[in-house]
Protein backbone atom coordinates (compact mmCIF):
# COMPACT_ATOMS: atom_id res chain seq x y z
CA UNK A 1 0.00 0.00 0.00
CA UNK A 2 1.16 3.37 -0.96
CA UNK A 3 1.67 5.76 1.78
CA UNK A 4 2.02 9.63 1.73
CA UNK A 5 4.07 11.25 4.17
CA UNK A 6 2.87 14.53 5.58
CA UNK A 7 5.09 16.55 4.15
CA UNK A 8 3.96 15.08 0.43
CA UNK A 9 0.54 15.69 1.07
CA UNK A 10 1.56 19.42 0.87
CA UNK A 11 3.62 19.32 -1.75
CA UNK A 12 0.50 18.08 -3.30
CA UNK A 13 -1.75 20.59 -1.85
CA UNK A 14 0.73 23.36 -3.58
CA UNK A 15 0.60 21.42 -6.88
CA UNK A 16 -3.41 21.92 -6.81
CA UNK A 17 -3.21 25.28 -6.20
CA UNK A 18 -0.94 25.99 -8.65
CA UNK A 19 -2.49 23.71 -11.53
CA UNK A 20 -5.30 25.70 -10.98
CA UNK A 21 -3.85 29.33 -11.31
CA UNK A 22 -4.17 28.59 -15.31
CA UNK A 23 -3.77 32.45 -15.74
CA UNK A 24 -0.70 32.55 -13.83
CA UNK A 25 0.92 36.21 -14.60
CA UNK A 26 -1.56 36.83 -16.97
CA UNK A 27 -2.52 40.76 -16.84
CA UNK A 28 -6.32 41.51 -17.09
CA UNK A 29 -8.94 44.20 -17.46
CA UNK A 30 -12.46 43.70 -16.60
CA UNK A 31 -14.88 46.84 -17.40
CA UNK A 32 -17.42 47.67 -14.84
CA UNK A 33 -16.28 45.10 -12.23
CA UNK A 34 -17.26 46.63 -9.52
CA UNK A 35 -20.23 44.86 -9.11
CA UNK A 36 -22.61 41.78 -10.28
CA UNK A 37 -20.86 39.56 -12.63
CA UNK A 38 -17.88 41.99 -13.50
CA UNK A 39 -16.93 41.96 -9.97
CA UNK A 40 -17.27 38.01 -10.34
CA UNK A 41 -15.24 37.96 -13.39
CA UNK A 42 -12.51 39.90 -11.53
CA UNK A 43 -12.49 37.90 -8.46
CA UNK A 44 -12.28 33.94 -10.82
CA UNK A 45 -9.67 35.44 -12.85
CA UNK A 46 -7.86 36.58 -10.09
CA UNK A 47 -8.17 33.36 -8.16
CA UNK A 48 -6.51 31.66 -11.43
CA UNK A 49 -3.55 34.35 -10.83
CA UNK A 50 -3.91 37.15 -13.24
CA UNK A 51 -3.33 40.23 -11.85
CA UNK A 52 -6.59 42.44 -12.91
CA UNK A 53 -7.93 46.30 -13.36
CA UNK A 54 -10.94 46.96 -11.98
CA UNK A 55 -13.48 49.78 -12.83
CA UNK A 56 -16.64 50.85 -12.71
CA UNK A 57 -18.32 53.07 -10.44
CA UNK A 58 -19.62 53.12 -6.95
CA UNK A 59 -18.30 53.96 -3.37
CA UNK A 60 -14.34 54.21 -3.48
CA UNK A 61 -14.02 53.18 0.29
CA UNK A 62 -16.46 50.02 -0.63
CA UNK A 63 -14.37 48.97 -3.64
CA UNK A 64 -10.79 49.51 -2.49
CA UNK A 65 -11.73 47.35 0.19
CA UNK A 66 -12.69 44.51 -2.12
CA UNK A 67 -10.07 45.10 -4.14
CA UNK A 68 -7.52 44.59 -1.36
CA UNK A 69 -9.23 41.37 -0.05
CA UNK A 70 -9.43 39.88 -3.56
CA UNK A 71 -5.61 40.54 -3.76
CA UNK A 72 -4.92 39.47 -0.50
CA UNK A 73 -6.83 36.39 -0.96
CA UNK A 74 -5.25 35.42 -4.35
CA UNK A 75 -2.00 37.35 -4.00
CA UNK A 76 -2.05 39.05 -7.15
CA UNK A 77 -2.34 43.04 -7.85
CA UNK A 78 -5.78 44.55 -8.68
CA UNK A 79 -5.48 48.06 -9.31
CA UNK A 80 -8.54 50.51 -9.88
CA UNK A 81 -8.95 52.69 -13.03
CA UNK A 82 -12.20 54.58 -12.92
CA UNK A 83 -12.97 55.64 -16.63
CA UNK A 84 -16.20 56.02 -17.57
CA UNK A 85 -16.97 53.84 -20.43
CA UNK A 86 -19.05 56.12 -22.21
CA UNK A 87 -16.22 58.23 -23.19
CA UNK A 88 -13.52 57.31 -25.74
CA UNK A 89 -10.57 59.31 -24.48
CA UNK A 90 -10.97 57.62 -20.33
CA UNK A 91 -11.44 54.36 -22.29
CA UNK A 92 -7.87 54.72 -24.14
CA UNK A 93 -6.55 56.13 -20.63
CA UNK A 94 -7.35 52.87 -18.95
CA UNK A 95 -5.68 50.63 -21.50
CA UNK A 96 -2.85 52.94 -21.32
CA UNK A 97 -2.49 53.21 -17.55
CA UNK A 98 -2.41 49.38 -17.73
CA UNK A 99 0.14 48.80 -20.15
CA UNK A 100 2.45 51.28 -18.30
CA UNK A 101 2.30 49.39 -15.47
CA UNK A 102 2.07 46.12 -16.20
CA UNK A 103 3.76 45.99 -19.49
CA UNK A 104 0.79 44.74 -21.33
CA UNK A 105 -2.90 43.46 -21.81
CA UNK A 106 -3.43 39.54 -21.92
CA UNK A 107 -7.02 39.96 -21.70
CA UNK A 108 -9.95 42.14 -21.87
CA UNK A 109 -13.13 41.35 -20.23
CA UNK A 110 -16.04 44.37 -21.58
CA UNK A 111 -18.85 44.04 -19.14
CA UNK A 112 -19.89 47.56 -18.35
CA UNK A 113 -23.46 47.53 -18.74
CA UNK A 114 -26.48 49.09 -17.97
CA UNK A 115 -30.64 48.82 -18.61
CA UNK A 116 -34.06 51.11 -18.74
CA UNK A 117 -36.90 49.20 -19.78
CA UNK A 118 -39.64 51.31 -21.44
CA UNK A 119 -42.10 50.51 -24.94
CA UNK A 120 -40.33 52.16 -28.09
CA UNK A 121 -42.56 55.38 -28.10
CA UNK A 122 -41.28 56.31 -24.17
CA UNK A 123 -37.84 55.28 -24.67
CA UNK A 124 -36.03 58.51 -23.61
CA UNK A 125 -33.22 59.22 -26.35
CA UNK A 126 -30.79 59.42 -23.96
CA UNK A 127 -31.13 56.71 -22.32
CA UNK A 128 -30.52 54.78 -26.02
CA UNK A 129 -27.80 57.00 -26.53
CA UNK A 130 -26.28 56.14 -22.51
CA UNK A 131 -26.82 52.18 -23.45
CA UNK A 132 -25.31 51.70 -27.15
CA UNK A 133 -22.00 53.73 -25.91
CA UNK A 134 -21.98 52.15 -22.50
CA UNK A 135 -22.85 48.20 -23.75
CA UNK A 136 -21.93 48.40 -26.96
CA UNK A 137 -19.53 51.04 -28.41
CA UNK A 138 -17.20 50.72 -25.59
CA UNK A 139 -16.45 47.12 -26.43
CA UNK A 140 -15.20 48.73 -29.32
CA UNK A 141 -12.92 51.19 -28.34
CA UNK A 142 -11.79 49.42 -25.89
CA UNK A 143 -11.07 46.51 -28.11
CA UNK A 144 -9.15 48.84 -30.47
CA UNK A 145 -6.73 50.09 -28.00
CA UNK A 146 -6.05 46.58 -26.74
CA UNK A 147 -5.43 44.93 -30.26
CA UNK A 148 -2.03 46.48 -31.13
CA UNK A 149 -0.25 45.13 -28.59
CA UNK A 150 -1.98 41.54 -28.47
CA UNK A 151 -1.02 41.59 -31.87
CA UNK A 152 2.71 42.81 -31.59
CA UNK A 153 2.36 39.76 -28.96
CA UNK A 154 0.71 37.03 -30.53
CA UNK A 155 -1.59 36.82 -27.94
CA UNK A 156 -5.10 38.22 -26.36
CA UNK A 157 -8.24 36.95 -25.13
CA UNK A 158 -11.36 39.32 -25.61
CA UNK A 159 -14.59 38.23 -23.87
CA UNK A 160 -17.40 40.41 -24.18
CA UNK A 161 -20.41 39.93 -21.98
CA UNK A 162 -23.09 40.11 -23.91
CA UNK A 163 -26.57 38.43 -23.09
CA UNK A 164 -29.07 36.07 -23.93
CA UNK A 165 -30.59 39.38 -25.59
CA UNK A 166 -28.01 39.42 -28.12
CA UNK A 167 -29.30 36.48 -29.70
CA UNK A 168 -33.75 36.75 -29.11
CA UNK A 169 -35.48 39.85 -28.31
CA UNK A 170 -37.92 41.13 -25.38
CA UNK A 171 -40.51 44.03 -24.52
CA UNK A 172 -39.78 47.52 -23.30
CA UNK A 173 -35.82 46.80 -24.10
CA UNK A 174 -35.03 48.11 -27.58
CA UNK A 175 -31.09 50.01 -26.34
CA UNK A 176 -30.34 47.09 -24.36
CA UNK A 177 -31.53 43.98 -27.01
CA UNK A 178 -29.74 46.29 -30.08
CA UNK A 179 -26.27 46.87 -27.91
CA UNK A 180 -26.52 43.51 -27.20
CA UNK A 181 -27.27 42.32 -30.93
CA UNK A 182 -24.18 44.79 -31.43
CA UNK A 183 -21.85 42.79 -29.61
CA UNK A 184 -22.31 39.66 -31.26
CA UNK A 185 -21.55 41.37 -34.52
CA UNK A 186 -18.41 42.87 -32.81
CA UNK A 187 -17.38 39.75 -31.83
CA UNK A 188 -17.65 37.82 -35.00
CA UNK A 189 -15.31 40.83 -36.69
CA UNK A 190 -12.77 40.62 -34.21
CA UNK A 191 -12.62 37.02 -34.06
CA UNK A 192 -12.20 36.90 -38.09
CA UNK A 193 -9.73 39.57 -37.55
CA UNK A 194 -7.71 38.24 -35.12
CA UNK A 195 -7.97 34.48 -36.04
CA UNK A 196 -4.32 34.08 -37.24
CA UNK A 197 -2.38 35.94 -34.96
CA UNK A 198 -3.07 34.17 -31.14
CA UNK A 199 -5.89 35.84 -30.14
CA UNK A 200 -9.97 35.00 -29.53
CA UNK A 201 -12.36 36.61 -29.47
CA UNK A 202 -15.76 35.50 -27.93
CA UNK A 203 -19.60 36.04 -26.30
CA UNK A 204 -20.72 34.74 -23.14
CA UNK A 205 -24.25 35.62 -23.36
CA UNK A 206 -25.92 34.89 -19.82
CA UNK A 207 -29.86 34.13 -19.15
CA UNK A 208 -30.83 36.13 -15.86
CA UNK A 209 -28.19 36.76 -13.38
CA UNK A 210 -28.47 37.85 -9.94
CA UNK A 211 -27.24 41.28 -9.95
CA UNK A 212 -27.92 44.92 -8.92
CA UNK A 213 -28.99 45.42 -12.39
CA UNK A 214 -31.18 42.82 -12.21
CA UNK A 215 -32.15 43.54 -8.73
CA UNK A 216 -33.30 47.57 -10.54
CA UNK A 217 -35.39 45.34 -13.25
CA UNK A 218 -37.95 43.27 -10.71
CA UNK A 219 -38.87 46.71 -9.13
CA UNK A 220 -39.53 48.36 -12.90
CA UNK A 221 -41.49 45.54 -13.93
CA UNK A 222 -43.76 44.95 -11.54
CA UNK A 223 -44.39 48.66 -11.55
CA UNK A 224 -44.94 48.62 -15.69
CA UNK A 225 -46.76 45.14 -15.44
CA UNK A 226 -48.40 45.95 -11.53
CA UNK A 227 -47.67 42.91 -10.47
CA UNK A 228 -45.54 41.92 -7.06
CA UNK A 229 -42.13 40.94 -6.60
CA UNK A 230 -42.33 37.04 -6.60
CA UNK A 231 -44.38 37.20 -10.06
CA UNK A 232 -42.13 39.59 -12.00
CA UNK A 233 -39.71 36.69 -10.83
CA UNK A 234 -40.87 33.80 -12.01
CA UNK A 235 -43.67 35.18 -14.76
CA UNK A 236 -41.80 37.44 -16.25
CA UNK A 237 -38.23 37.28 -15.96
CA UNK A 238 -37.72 34.14 -15.38
CA UNK A 239 -40.93 33.32 -17.71
CA UNK A 240 -38.44 32.64 -20.37
CA UNK A 241 -35.74 30.61 -18.91
CA UNK A 242 -36.74 26.84 -18.20
CA UNK A 243 -34.89 26.28 -14.86
CA UNK A 244 -36.48 28.94 -13.09
CA UNK A 245 -33.86 29.73 -11.69
CA UNK A 246 -31.48 33.10 -11.46
CA UNK A 247 -27.61 32.02 -12.91
CA UNK A 248 -24.95 32.37 -9.80
CA UNK A 249 -22.18 35.58 -11.19
CA UNK A 250 -19.41 32.75 -10.36
CA UNK A 251 -20.61 30.71 -13.39
CA UNK A 252 -19.73 33.90 -15.53
CA UNK A 253 -16.46 34.24 -14.30
CA UNK A 254 -15.68 30.62 -14.46
CA UNK A 255 -16.75 30.71 -18.34
CA UNK A 256 -14.17 33.56 -18.34
CA UNK A 257 -11.23 31.58 -16.97
CA UNK A 258 -11.84 28.89 -19.41
CA UNK A 259 -11.97 31.30 -22.38
CA UNK A 260 -8.54 32.94 -21.28
CA UNK A 261 -6.93 29.96 -21.18
CA UNK A 262 -4.72 27.71 -23.30
CA UNK A 263 -7.70 25.30 -23.53
CA UNK A 264 -10.05 27.44 -25.52
CA UNK A 265 -7.27 28.58 -27.85
CA UNK A 266 -9.69 27.08 -31.14
CA UNK A 267 -12.39 28.86 -29.79
CA UNK A 268 -13.25 32.27 -31.44
CA UNK A 269 -16.11 34.02 -32.50
CA UNK A 270 -18.51 32.26 -30.70
CA UNK A 271 -21.13 33.11 -28.51
CA UNK A 272 -21.77 30.79 -25.43
CA UNK A 273 -24.88 30.45 -23.96
CA UNK A 274 -25.55 30.51 -19.59
CA UNK A 275 -29.17 30.75 -19.76
CA UNK A 276 -30.35 27.91 -18.17
CA UNK A 277 -32.20 26.61 -21.66
CA UNK A 278 -33.66 30.43 -22.65
CA UNK A 279 -32.49 30.92 -26.52
CA UNK A 280 -32.73 26.79 -26.79
CA UNK A 281 -36.96 27.55 -27.34
P1 LIG B 1 -24.34 45.61 -12.39
O1 LIG B 1 -25.23 46.82 -12.42
O2 LIG B 1 -24.27 44.81 -11.15
O3 LIG B 1 -22.85 46.04 -12.78
C1 LIG B 1 -22.60 46.90 -13.84
C2 LIG B 1 -21.17 47.40 -13.74
O4 LIG B 1 -20.94 48.32 -14.82
C3 LIG B 1 -20.89 48.17 -12.45
O5 LIG B 1 -19.57 47.90 -12.01
C4 LIG B 1 -21.02 49.61 -12.89
O6 LIG B 1 -20.30 50.53 -12.05
C5 LIG B 1 -20.41 49.53 -14.26
N1 LIG B 1 -20.75 50.66 -15.11
C6 LIG B 1 -21.97 51.14 -15.45
N2 LIG B 1 -21.82 52.23 -16.22
C7 LIG B 1 -20.49 52.41 -16.38
C8 LIG B 1 -19.70 53.38 -17.07
N3 LIG B 1 -20.25 54.37 -17.76
N4 LIG B 1 -18.36 53.28 -17.00
C9 LIG B 1 -17.78 52.27 -16.30
N5 LIG B 1 -18.47 51.34 -15.62
C10 LIG B 1 -19.81 51.43 -15.68
O7 LIG B 1 -24.78 44.73 -13.64
P2 LIG B 1 -24.55 43.18 -14.02
O8 LIG B 1 -25.85 42.52 -13.95
O9 LIG B 1 -23.39 42.64 -13.27
O10 LIG B 1 -24.20 43.34 -15.56
C11 LIG B 1 -22.89 43.23 -16.06
C12 LIG B 1 -22.94 42.90 -17.54
O11 LIG B 1 -23.61 41.64 -17.72
C13 LIG B 1 -23.73 43.92 -18.37
O12 LIG B 1 -23.10 44.11 -19.62
C14 LIG B 1 -25.08 43.24 -18.55
O13 LIG B 1 -25.74 43.68 -19.70
C15 LIG B 1 -24.64 41.79 -18.66
N6 LIG B 1 -25.72 40.84 -18.38
C16 LIG B 1 -26.29 40.77 -17.16
C17 LIG B 1 -27.30 39.84 -16.93
C18 LIG B 1 -27.95 39.70 -15.59
O14 LIG B 1 -28.93 38.96 -15.51
N7 LIG B 1 -27.46 40.34 -14.54
C19 LIG B 1 -27.72 39.00 -17.95
C20 LIG B 1 -27.11 39.11 -19.19
C21 LIG B 1 -26.10 40.03 -19.39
Amino acid sequence: MNTIAPEDLGQEASSATLASRTLSGRIAIVTGSTSGIGLAVLEELAKAGAHVVMNGFGDAAEQAAAARRIAAMHDVDIPYHGADMSRPAEIADLVATTEARFGRVDILVNNAGIQHVAPIEAFPAEKWDAILAINLSSAFHATQQVLPGMKRRGFGRIINIASAHGLVGSPFKAAYVAAKHGVLGLTKVTALETAEQGITANAICPGYVWTPLVEKQITAQAIAHNIGRAEVIRNVLLAQQPNKQFAEASEIGALAVFLAGEAARSITGASLSVDGGWTAH
